[in-house]
């Protein structure tokens, strides 16, 4: 059995949820009232066959751990696609020390659409796999797969990138996948998320900004629910509206649940605080049950991944990229 109960206090993890809280949001029950829509023409294409073998193809790879050679051959392969969906894109090379006092090379993949744009959004995801499978009673000094916690959000977003490629937006898109997110332990403060504090330290573009940011953080499995969670909507309460709302009116309400989580620290903390940018956590956490019982475990493979899931979030995202918060409207 590799179900491990997540409780309120242990936490680990490449995310720390320091408080739990459900409460229940209103603002998805009035369907008697009328609706202004936000999707007037929604936009198709997103494949989720599509997205899911991009999952696969991480997975070819094998480990993706920072120093060895799947790990950076799975990096160029994630540049060279990246580079033919997007108008310029970056391979930028740095290292970090682990929490155990290692020097790891660290690759941010960073991929961009309409550069000149001045109305961004910023989408993220890591695409390192947990080296250890930690919350595994068996084998748990081994690498995982890490098919939802690191490759579903990738392969979401390189799905959206290949669509981008054929039909663009007025507005500027930025893709970051970001390394080494999974190389922490929770005993170390700041062991995790090493790509995006490096990133958060060397922009990729001097002073780099987007009107808000939507990381992506196990986004692949059957049943998935995202709810708000509480540091996204202290700096990004309007992004956490408008995506929900989007997606409740495209059919996925079963999954953009309306319900509050407490603090998870992930990339999207980085990258808030090297820029203010306000971003968001699109992340599958349960205030009773925790992660998903696969979570760090040899269990996350292939087989947790389930289309619907992935079609969910990439279709939801891709109709918030050309239905934009008013704000970011042209
Ligand atoms: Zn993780």
């Amino acid at each position: 059995m590799k179900f491990k109960l997540v409780i309120f206090t242990a936490i680990c993890i490449s995310l720390i949820c320091i408080t739990n809280s459900c409460t229940n949001n209103t603002k998805n029950n009035n369907s008697e009232e009328v609706e202004v829509k936000i999707v007037t023409k929604p936009v198709s294409g997103f494949s989720q066959d599509s997205a899911f073998a991009f999952i696969q193809k991480q997975l070819s790879f094998g480990y993706r751990v920072s120093g060895t050679k799947e790990h950076e051959k799975c990096a160029n392969w994630l540049y060279q696609k990246l580079n033919s969906y997007s108008d310029t894109a970056i391979f930028q090379k740095g290292s970090a020390v682990t929490y155990d006092k290692k020097r790891i090379p660290v690759y941010n993949i960073i991929g961009t659409f309409n550069p000149k744009a001045t109305k961004r959004i910023l989408f993220a995801s890591h695409w390192d796999s947990r080296p250890w499978g930690d919350q595994d009673d068996i084998d748990a000094d081994k690498p995982i797969d890490a098919a939802n916690d690191g490759a579903s959000g990738v392969a979401v977003l390189l799905e959206i990138a290949r669509n981008l490629s054929i039909s663009k937006p007025d507005i500027g898109i930025d893709i970051i996948f970001f390394d080494a997110e999974d190389y922490g332990k929770s005993e170390f403060e700041n062991s995790f998320c090493l790509g995006s504090q490096y990133w958060g330290k060397n922009l990729h573009s001097p002073n780099y900004t987007a009107n808000f940011g939507v990381l992506l953080d196990m986004v692949g499995g059957k049943d998935a629910q995202f709810m708000w969670e509480e540091n996204s909507n202290t700096w990004g309460n309007f992004a956490l509206v408008h995506i929900w709302a989007v997606a409740q009116e495209l059919g996925h309400a079963n999954y953009f649940v309306g319900n509050t989580i407490g603090q998870i620290i992930d990339d999207h903390k980085y990258v808030y605080e090297a820029t203010k940018i306000p971003m968001i956590d699109i992340i599958q956490y349960n205030p009773q049950t925790g992660f998903a019982p696969y979570w760090h475990t040899h269990d996350d493979n292939i087989g947790s991944i389930d289309k619907n899931t992935l079609f969910a979030v990439g279709n939801t995202l891709q109709n918030v990229i050309f239905f934009p918060p008013p704000s970011l409207s042209y």
